[in-house]
């Protein structure tokens, strides 16, 4: 029996992390869900964005699935997914993209993930007024961030077969901190001969990307442009429903779907649930449970391609849960099939 946290998060968050739970329940994988919630319903309630529960649970678990939260707009509130990633050192925010079936989008042939550094950058937060009419913001980077991040991609590469990884930077115009990431993907990169390092300045990245995607297998990149670039790539997969992601260190990993809390269509139970669903399917490939991972990963590529359950920004009229509940029976089926 695994014990989890489960955060439902504001917004859509508690709609789409119901539905993924019930997916995985239909894995059958025993799991003891520990419930705890963090953001501004509980800041509301408790006045506190993150109760110490939270923190109690994923101290204890290690492993969570979240669902997106609201961090407050205004002075005094820091980013309670940026407080995750930095309080426990969350340093590899990882985001596979892929072209799915039956969603009309320009490539076909769209298969990559991207390695995005998590916990420096302009995301340190420490901006000032140098004088009454200009801000400044510090932008970090350090060796020792680079160099795991960039090896964790080139990790992944060697695990799973790619032949090549790209580095994104701006070493251009930010000589000593992009220069400095660019320069150890080039050092950690000798350590992989067989892989190839593709340099690209995240200008020319943004066109290639819309351009010719299928040239791109694995992506590492600093904070800010990671952020940017993961936006950009689901968009070429057909939208922020269907991307999933992790925040994984070396002794926690939090699992979440790439887009926020969508306040414009929460409580109306039409939001997508696939990035979800697809996150908690990397929580269990995580946690060693790769046949019933790919079990979700197989329902949801069927469930989309046949396009009948889908929800609205699919271009379909399924509810939530009409579209999990499609993706549960796809799963049964496949199952039933199997053990036949
Ligand atoms: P954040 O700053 O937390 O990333 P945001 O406000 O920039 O949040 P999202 O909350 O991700 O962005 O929403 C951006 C747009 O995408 C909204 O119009 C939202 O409705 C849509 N969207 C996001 N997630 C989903 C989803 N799962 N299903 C359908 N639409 C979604």
């Amino acid at each position: 029996m695994y014990k989890l946290t489960l955060i439902p998060g504001d917004g859509i968050g508690p709609e789409i992390v119901d539905a993924a739970k019930n997916v995985i329940a239909a894995t059958s994988v025993p799991v003891n869900w520990e419930i705890v919630n963090a953001g501004l319903e509980v800041y509301e309630q408790e006045g506190t964005l993150i109760p110490e529960n939270v923190f109690e649970s994923l101290e204890k678990n290690k492993i969570a699935l979240k669902g997106p939260i609201t961090t407050p707009i205004g002075k005094g509130f820091q980013s309670i997914n940026v407080h995750f990633r930095k309080k426990y050192d969350l340093y590899a925010n990882i985001r596979p993209v892929k072209t799915l079936p039956g969603i009309k989008v320009p490539f076909s042939n769209i298969d990559l993930v991207i390695f995005r550094e998590n916990t420096e950058d302009l995301y340190i937060g420490i901006e000032k007024m140098t004088t009454p009419t200009t801000a400044e913001a510090t932008k970090q980077i350090s060796e020792k961030g680079s160099r795991r991040i960039i090896k964790a991609a080139f990790e992944y590469a060697k695990t799973n077969n790619k032949s090549k990884v790209a580095v994104v930077h701006k070493a251009n115009i930010m000589k000593l901190t992009d220069g400095l990431f660019l320069a150890c993907a080039r050092e950690v990169s000798k350590e992989y001969p067989q892989i190839q390092l593709q340099e690209v300045i995240v200008d020319n990245m943004c066109m290639q990307l819309v351009m010719n995607p299928a040239q791109f297998e694995v992506i590492v990149t600093t904070n800010l442009y990671g952020d940017i670039l993961s936006d950009l790539c689901a968009g070429l997969v057909g939208g922020l429903g269907l991307v999933p992601g992790a925040n994984v260190g070396n002794n926690m990993a939090i699992f979440e779907a790439v887009h926020g809390s969508a306040p414009d269509i929460a409580g109306k139970n039409i939001a997508n649930p696939t990035a979800i669903i697809l996150s908690g399917a990397m929580m269990l490939e995580y946690l060693g449970e790769k046949n019933k991972s790919d079990l979700i990963c197989k329902a949801v590529k069927e469930v989309i391609g046949q396009r009948k359950y889908i929800t609205k920004d699919l271009g379909g009229n399924a509810t939530t849960t009409e579209m999990s509940n499609a993706i549960i029976d796809h799963m049964l089926t496949i199952k039933n099939h199997i053990n036949a």
